[in-house]
């Protein structure tokens, strides 16, 4: 027995794999030329497949306020939050987030999972319960690991398996927490947050929502479901990143319960880790700025999101149940799905390729995500190079 035996599935898969697309396990954006766009082997493709929901990594402001914060602070912050990590930014940051958020406390972390590991992993332990989404985030999952807590996955936006299991589970000094996201990063369908929150209110449980792909995004003000389902005051822990709207690296939790501040001195992932770099922080602090200021970026999302949607129902395509700027094309057998895919790259459009076991049920699915910064011409050439692959549907 050697420590690599345990990969040979995954090496069999890969093998399986190459077969049908070489490009696919060496995809590298040799070139970014905008947002939207970049050279990948060679070829100016357009790219449908980040979640760089709002164009934020190239807007000037943002790469001003990175190199400036760059030049005045350094490259990297050689610290955990808990040492000489913190600067002044990322408490300002943490302000910025808690106003724009209307919750008393923020956390910022050094990336949107080691929050979800950080908070799930010390606030719940082995007493707990935690009921997650079936298709919640790795880092759900990876934090309840750490922590030790009793897992139950309730089936995908079922609202009655829920309820099903926190009436089986619940007693009197047993502390429940639901997790779920706002929009979800596969499917691009929205969890039925009113109910949940009945339901959470009904059995005195905790709710923790990961707006990771919601925020910017949803919401009158841009602050996710949580906002767009009037349900805020009801969320325990909000969970964020940096790394989709608002186009840097980095994460956070927010709430209005006054303890989570202890989790800065008892979480490990928060703990033992050096902080965000001052760049990432100022990029994330500016793009935050933006998302108020401009909610005319919102709606090109949805402009864009709602014009792919629209084309692409012309065909056989299975896609996601309801327009969102996350749309996927899903397909019951993964050579057909490599095909698609190698069809699209060699039209000029990126998408990503997602396979299982990180689909939620076992097909292979093509990941379409929109931008703001997509233009129309651009968006009408993504819904060209899939209408040219249209017969793999
Ligand atoms: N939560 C969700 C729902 C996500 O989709 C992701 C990233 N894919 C994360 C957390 C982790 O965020 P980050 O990239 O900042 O680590």
């Amino acid at each position: 027995m050697g420590l690599f035996d345990k990969f040979q599935k995954i090496k069999q898969s890969l093998e399986t794999f190459s077969q049908y697309s070489d490009s696919f396990f060496n995809v590298v954006l040799d070139e970014i030329i905008s947002s939207t766009e970049a050279i990948i082997n060679g070829r100016h493709t357009i790219l449908a497949g980040t979640n760089n929901y709002l164009g934020m990594p190239h807007r000037k402001e943002c790469i001003e306020a990175a190199c400036s914060a760059v030049r005045e602070m350094g490259t990297g912050t050689t610290g955990s939050r808990m040492a000489n990590g913190t600067y002044g930014i990322h408490v300002e940051l943490e302000r910025a987030l808690s106003q724009f958020l209307n919750k008393k406390h923020t956390i910022v972390f050094t990336t949107g999972y080691s929050a979800n590991l950080s908070v799930l992993s010390t606030l719940v332990g082995p007493k707990d319960i935690v009921l997650l989404d079936a298709d919640c985030h790795a880092s759900i999952y990876d934090g309840c690991r750490l922590g030790g807590v009793q897992v139950y996955r309730f089936k995908h936006n079922d609202v009655n398996d829920l309820e099903k299991r926190l009436k089986r589970l619940s007693k009197p000094d047993t502390n429940i927490l639901i997790a779920v996201e706002g929009l979800y990063s596969m499917l691009g369908d929205r969890a039925p947050l009113r109910e949940i929150v009945a339901l959470k209110r009904e059995f005195g449980a905790y709710l923790l929502v990961d707006e990771a792909h919601s925020l910017g995004v949803l919401g009158e003000k841009g602050r996710g479901l949580a906002e767009e389902a009037g349900v805020e005051e009801d969320v325990d822990f909000v969970i964020g990143t940096f790394s989709k709207s608002l186009g840097s690296v980095g994460g956070y939790c927010s709430s209005d319960l006054e303890e989570i501040e202890l989790l800065r001195f008892a979480s490990r992932p928060y703990v033992f880790t050096a902080s965000s770099s001052p760049a990432n922080i100022a990029a994330a602090r500016k793009a935050l700025e933006i998302i108020q200021r401009e909610p005319e970026l919102r709606e090109r999302l949805w402009d864009n999101a709602n014009l792919l949607y629209e084309r692409l129902s012309k065909h056989p395509f299975k896609l996601g149940p309801s327009p969102s700027p996350i749309i996927p094309v899903r397909f019951s057998e993964i050579p057909r799905a490599f095909e698609a895919w190698n069809g699209l790259l060699e039209n000029g459009v990126y998408v990503n390729m997602v396979l299982p076991p990180a689909t939620p049920d076992g097909s292979a699915l093509l990941r379409c995500s929109l931008s703001a910064a997509h233009t129309t011409d651009q968006v009408e050439k993504i819904a060209e190079a899939f209408e040219s692959i249209k017969h793999l549907a």
